[in-house]
């Protein structure tokens, strides 16, 4: 038994750049295929998981609109060009061009991060993201939430575990950081299927990791299920120690962008313990803590 030892972003982002980094979360007027195409997936919300971005705006100035507002707040110099609504590839390439290089044309901009699927990534759009990645670095989201194959059908991710790990290995050879964003609690898994998800993102050297817990908005087809099935949810105390044992098992130098979820509060039904996000933070914490005192 070893001691746990997590690579949070701020450090990572503090060693790699000198300074600390800021997140910039824009809106490029993308939408999805698993929402034109089906229903999307069961826990999507109206914004496609985009609840911070100030939409309608040219990307540009979405960008000098932040950059001023956290600048006035704190001494913010760096930045991450951050696309989160939802898939961010999911337009010719040509006008991805055009998008992604409005973004990074801010010379305060040093990371271009893009939330996207695995089956939204051809080899055109990775030629694209890698010559992009010789000019700044350029990190790729992909939402796995599981590897459980029920699990993926019940939340109508759309597409296979190896489809998702092929094109993350793609993204990687192409000098690119994948994160993966896996989801703790989601219905009828055990603790096991969540760690096993964890497991897979290591040995498929993923670099980076979010971590959420299940949480249901009202806008989601989600909260129809929830209240047809009332599946069992995690309560704090679970999900905090699922999170902790997932840690059990990371490479040491996996980045862990976050270990906690961040719904929309004006449309969170449940579960309410994860409004307060600091305090799941502070309870993960105390049981490293507690933990690494132990051996
Ligand atoms: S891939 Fe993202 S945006 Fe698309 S349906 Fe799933 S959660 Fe929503």
């Amino acid at each position: 038994m070893k001691k746990i030892k997590i690579n949070r972003l701020n450090d990572y982002l503090k060693n790699e750049y000198g300074t600390r980094v800021y997140k910039l979360p824009l809106d490029g007027g993308f939408s999805c295929p698993n929402r034109e195409n089906g229903k999307g997936c069961l826990f999507c919300s109206d914004s496609g998981a985009g609840e911070f971005t100030f939409n309608d705006f040219p990307i540009k100035n979405q960008i000098d609109l932040q950059i001023e507002r956290l600048s006035e707040r704190k001494r913010a110099e760096k930045f991450i060009a951050y696309f989160q609504s939802f898939t961010n590839t999911y337009k010719p390439v040509d006008e991805l061009r055009k998008i992604y290089d409005e973004a990074i044309s801010n010379e305060k901009v040093i990371v271009l991060d893009i939330a996207t699927r695995g089956d939204c990534l051809d080899d055109e759009k990775i030629k694209l993201l890698s010559k992009i990645n010789e000019k700044i670095d350029v990190w790729v989201e992909m939402g796995l939430q599981s590897t459980k194959k029920s699990s993926i059908d019940l939340i109508n991710r759309g597409y296979s575990n190896d489809l998702y790990f092929d094109s993350a290995k793609k993204l990687m050879d192409n000098g690119i950081k994948v994160i993966s964003h896996v989801i703790a609690g989601l219905p009828y898994e055990s603790e096991d299927d969540f760690l096993n998800t964890v497991y897979m993102t290591q040995k498929h050297d993923i670099w980076g990791i979010k971590i959420h817990s299940l949480y249901i908005q009202t806008d989601s087809r989600l909260y129809d299920y929830y209240n047809e099935n009332k599946f069992n949810l995690l309560t704090m105390d679970e999900y905090t120690n699922w999170v902790v044992d997932s840690f059990k098992i990371l490479n040491e130098d996996t980045v862990v962008h976050r270990m906690t979820g961040d719904a929309d509060k004006t449309k969170l039904y449940l579960p309410n313990w994860s409004r307060d996000k600091l305090k799941v933070i502070s309870e993960i914490n105390r049981k490293i803590k507690e933990y690494n005192e132990q051996i």
